[in-house]
């Protein structure tokens, strides 16, 4: 099972590493995988174990710290079909396969991925600890990388659509794979209207699907007008065809799309910052300095969940940045300069 209260769950990533394996033959971890090591005190506690979460967890690991993720296993990186704009896959990869390749990376090092629901975090003496599933996980600085839910239109067959990029979510992730097709952009705001200009650069027939005409101000009309955009608003029903959704508009007429993006938005998955008073910007972003770390000392953040463009390879740089910085802090705390600052002022920067 991989359900919310299931931390840690004995059937869970049954693949063992070396690294794993020798520590199970010395005794060091009697149990299901990761069970021990996740209530030993950590280094540090990733939550969320995307590519944020397993990037930080891999550099912490290879920093030789005790490093544990948990995971509650619906991060958006998992509905990607295919990414092309992932450095080092000319080929394209499946954001699954990518996910996949990060989670065996970390655990080669020594990770331990375990799944489970955080509900909580608090302080405990200088570290922290972390509600999962009833268990509390102790640790000594705390990353939150849960990322982002995207708000999914009303629309038949969203799954299936998402896989044959029928319905897309991202304009920056694939609009190139949009080019010269018919698009529909689902949504009426200002954001929406700015996610159907930046797509006409890929195609000169891109459509606003209004549901609410109203909404549509009079100023949005004229902007669309002059970047050459239409406005759909007399839309009756949108069905899932053969290759991507139709329109049916109160006429009897039909439009067939050869995408539709949904631009509605999403929500900030943060809400585990309250307790810390963590500072959030006004659509929920948890706010980091240049190192990730939050105004909480020894909580940081990296990913979506930070106000950032929502890519992989942002995510995976702010990942890298956050893990060295926690791994310098842990290093002048294990030194006795604790008064120091965190981060990289007295550490390295990296090559
Ligand atoms: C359809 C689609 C296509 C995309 N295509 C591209 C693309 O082509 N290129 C690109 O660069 N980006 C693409 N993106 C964006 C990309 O998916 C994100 O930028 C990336 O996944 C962010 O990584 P992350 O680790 O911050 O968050 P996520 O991948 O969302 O991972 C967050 C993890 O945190 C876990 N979690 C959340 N809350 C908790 C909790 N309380 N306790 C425990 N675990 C928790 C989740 O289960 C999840 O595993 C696409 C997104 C979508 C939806």
């Amino acid at each position: 099972m991989r359900g919310q209260d299931a931390c840690p769950d004995p059937l869970y990533d049954p693949r063992r590493d070396d690294a794993r394996r020798r520590r199970d033959r010395a005794g060091d971890d009697e149990g299901p995988p990761g069970m021990k090591a996740a209530r030993q005190v950590a280094d540090c506690l990733v939550i969320g174990a995307g590519p944020a979460g397993l990037l930080a967890a891999l550099y912490l690991a290879r920093f030789r710290r005790r490093v544990v993720a948990v995971d509650a296993g619906d991060g958006r990186a998992l509905g990607i079909p295919r990414l092309n704009n992932c450095p080092g896959f000319p080929d394209g990869i499946s954001g699954r396969e990518l996910v996949d390749r990060l989670r065996r990376q970390a655990t080669h090092y020594g990770a331990d991925i375990v799944p489970g629901h955080a509900t909580a975090i608090a302080r405990q003496g200088t570290g922290f600890a972390v509600t999962c599933g009833g268990t509390p996980l102790p640790a000594r600085r705390l990353l939150l990388a849960t990322g982002v839910t995207d708000f999914l239109p009303d629309l038949p067959r969203i799954k299936e659509n998402i896989a044959r990029r029928s319905l897309c979510l991202c304009p920056v992730c694939d609009g190139y794979e949009a080019s010269g097709k018919r698009i529909g952009v689902f949504g009426q705001d200002a954001h929406a209207l700015r996610e159907a200009i930046f797509l006409r650069s890929f195609s000169s027939e891109v459509f606003l699907l209004v549901q609410d005409p109203a909404a549509l101000s009079d100023a949005s009309r004229a902007q669309a007008a002059q970047a050459g955009i239409g406005i759909c608003e007399d839309i009756r029903a949108i069905h899932s065809g053969h290759s991507g959704y139709v329109a049916r508009l109160l006429d009897g007429r039909e439009i067939a799309f050869g995408v539709i993006y949904a631009a509605l938005g999403y929500a900030v998955r943060a809400e585990l910052a309250a307790a810390l008073d963590i500072r959030r910007d006004d659509k929920g972003h948890i706010r980091v300095d240049a190192h990730q770390q939050t105004n909480a000392r020894g909580v940081y953040a990296a990913g979506d969940v930070v106000h950032s463009l929502n890519q992989i390879a942002v995510a995976l740089g702010q990942a890298a940045t956050a893990a060295t910085a926690i791994h310098n802090d842990l290093r002048q705390e294990d030194e006795g300069s604790s008064a120091a600052q965190p981060g990289t002022e007295t550490g390295i920067t990296g090559g």
